[in-house]
């Protein structure tokens, strides 16, 4: 079976389990951005936490400009690598402020996909994991994120190779999986991910899959 055709009974299957998720319009760009910088190696828990008490601290994006590293650290710090974190978010409402005038993100969903992660990937702490997120999450664009659960549910269906890393991954999947079901598909694999494909026990007993996992038949 060729890559594409099985990226397309993979999505299939999952929309039985799971539906066609959607995403939340209304989700303002900048909280997006820097809701995914908080999110880097932590779980979903502590980054809210992180990011509710930055805003609690911080009501505006501009009240964060004007604080210092150590007070935006201080912020988040329960969503860890406070420090580099930090870093990151300055720079970036710095870089925006001067470049725009404004602390205001939603040009980038104007502008073309490729062109727009190629924006947000120039800065220091910004990766294409965050700025796939973004633009799929906050802009609607046709792109596909590729965060832990989607690497390693990738690699056990023999969708990339084995020794595949995510920034590779960003590359190749995009190329195989059903044109328009870029965000769908991704939001089904996490909850793929977390149900079923888990990382240390996956539930191959319960999942639809095994017929076309490298790691069910013992091939990893
Ligand atoms: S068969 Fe097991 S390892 Fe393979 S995709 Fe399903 S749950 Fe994951």
């Amino acid at each position: 079976m060729d890559l594409r055709h099985k990226a397309q009974v993979v999505s299939d299957h999952l929309e039985k389990l799971y539906g066609i998720p959607e995403r939340d319009s209304e989700e303002n760009v900048l909280d997006c951005l820097i809701l995914t910088v908080l999110s880097q190696n932590t779980n979903d828990v502590n980054r809210d936490k992180g990011f509710a008490t930055l805003k609690e601290t911080f009501p505006t994006w501009e009240d964060v400009l004007e604080a210092d590293v150590e007070s935006i650290g201080a912020a988040i710090q329960i969503a860890g690598l406070h420090g580099q974190k930090s870093r990151t978010i300055k720079n970036f409402l710095t870089w925006l402020k001067a470049e725009r005038g404004e602390l205001d993100l939603g040009f980038v969903c104007e502008m073309e996909t490729k062109e727009g992660l190629q924006l947000l990937c120039q800065h220091k702490g910004i990766g294409i994991k965050t700025a796939s997120v973004t633009l799929a999450f906050a802009c609607g664009h046709d792109v596909f994120p590729v965060d832990t659960h989607v690497l390693r549910i990738s690699k056990r269906l023999g969708l990339v190779a084995s020794n595949c890393n995510a920034e590779k991954a960003h590359e190749l999947l995009p190329q195989i999986i059903p044109t328009g079901t870029e965000l769908p598909f991704h939001m089904n694999l996490i909850t793929f991910g977390r149900q079923i494909c888990n990382a240390r026990k996956p539930k191959c007993d319960q999942c639809p899959l095994t017929a076309y996992c490298l790691y069910f038949k013992g091939e990893l």
